[in-house]
């Protein structure tokens, strides 16, 4: 096998437990996607091994400490085996769940979720998915309960993005989570309907907008707007500039048997919507503000990074007195630290107090690495506005 050598930094990182390589831990290295290399250190001693593979973070894996392992069937079925019990234990009000969360539930590159007996597979290298039908085999072997596999190519230039691979059809599903049902769509696109890492947030706007106005802004399928409404929530109000919206939105509200006589959806940049909710002197219990990291419309780009203090700005201007906001982003080039200042920015620019009630990070089946500090992507913070 191929010798690749790693700079004592690098070496010291693996054996504190940080699998992801980027370029410079090598002190050389000829890249090859899907070569298996031994990670050596300075001194001529082995460290580990290592899959290349390029995605956003990096460009490989540590897979084993071990200079005997391979990437054979036994070694996914030891891997899958471990994770499937150790996510059996934990108690997630839910029946759509993280099973593998990628380097976080031993090798990186690909992740699986599952929905009731479906399983949806995201490959994030072209490397990992060299090794899809081995893995996917010995997981129908482990995960009896599984009925059917989709999977979603999610690096660069795939030959496809989303297709049903094994096992009984079951392109709709209604999932239950905390008492609230949510439409999901197996194999259209990237994305199913719902994201499964903000369930604890809509348990927490459940339970507290009994009788609240809420503004739900990038919308998306309305899963937070549904979540307030199940908990009792007089009003929602729905913005996302997608088309679509709309539909899937109903849809959501009507598996949930709730009528659409008090919700309101708009197709409509929030930019502008904030400009007429502030016209109108419309005013919300509760804004959630959820925008995706990086965004492009007909008239502006937006990103989280460089914009959200003004978005956060606009809606505290239209947040009663006493309410509440919902901070969200999971862009990962912005730490925790970095957000709480780009909140605490928007508030002192307008002279006006808050405090912090609540903060969420991933659910706990979203497995993440201490070491790897960007793997907790997801940061939530619960505002009230004084
Ligand atoms: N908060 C949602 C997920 C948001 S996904 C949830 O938890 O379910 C991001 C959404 O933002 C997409 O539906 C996209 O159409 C929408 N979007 C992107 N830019 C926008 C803009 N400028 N105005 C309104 N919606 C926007």
């Amino acid at each position: 096998m191929e010798k690749a050598y790693i700079t004592r930094q690098s070496a010291q990182k693996i054996k504190r437990g940080n699998p992801l390589l980027v370029e410079k831990d090598f002190s050389s290295i000829s890249f090859a996607e899907g070569k298996v290399v031994a990670l050596y250190d300075e001194r001529q001693q082995f460290v580990a091994q290592a899959l290349l593979g390029k995605q956003n973070k990096g460009i490989g894996f540590v897979f084993s400490q071990n200079p005997k392992e391979t990437l054979s069937a036994s070694f996914f079925e030891n891997l899958l085996y471990k994770v499937y019990q150790r996510k059996q234990s934990l108690v997630i009000s839910s029946t759509a769940y993280r099973l593998y969360n990628g380097e976080a539930d031993g090798l990186g590159g690909f992740t699986i979720d599952m929905y009731e007996g479906v399983a949806v597979f995201s490959w994030y290298t072209q490397a990992i998915y060299a090794y899809a039908d081995i893995i996917i085999e010995v997981f129908l072997k482990v995960v009896t309960e599984c009925q059917s596999v989709y999977e979603k190519l999610r690096y660069e230039n795939p030959p496809f993005v989303s297709r049903f691979v094994t096992g009984q059809p079951i392109e709709r599903l209604v999932i239950e989570e905390n008492g609230v049902k949510f439409a999901t769509y197996m194999d259209d696109g990237l994305m199913t309907g719902i994201f499964l890492d903000q369930r604890e947030v809509r348990a927490y706007l459940k339970e507290k907008c009994r009788g609240k106005s809420v503004l739900n802004t990038f919308s998306y399928t309305g899963a937070f707007s549904v979540a307030a409404a199940v908990g009792g929530a007089s009003q929602t109000t729905s913005v996302d500039v997608a088309k679509r919206s709309i539909e899937k939105t109903t849809e959501q509200f009507d598996v949930n048997g709730l009528s659409m006589d008090s919700q309101k959806l708009y197709v409509m940049d929030v930019f502008d919507y904030f400009k007429y909710a502030k016209k109108k002197e419309l005013v919300f219990d509760w804004v959630v503000l959820d925008p995706p990291s990086f965004a492009r419309t007909k008239k502006r780009t937006f990103s989280v990074a460089k914009n959200y203090t003004e978005l956060l700005e606009d809606a505290i201007h239209i947040t009663s007195k006493h309410g509440h906001i919902v901070a969200s982003t999971n862009a990962s080039n912005v730490s925790y630290t970095d957000f709480v200042v780009m909140i605490d920015k928007a508030f002192k620019r307008l002279k006006r107090a808050y405090t912090i009630e609540k903060v969420f990070r991933l659910p706990e089946d979203f497995t993440t690495l201490k070491q790897v500090e960007l793997s907790n992507y997801l940061k939530v913070i619960i505002l009230k506005v004084d």
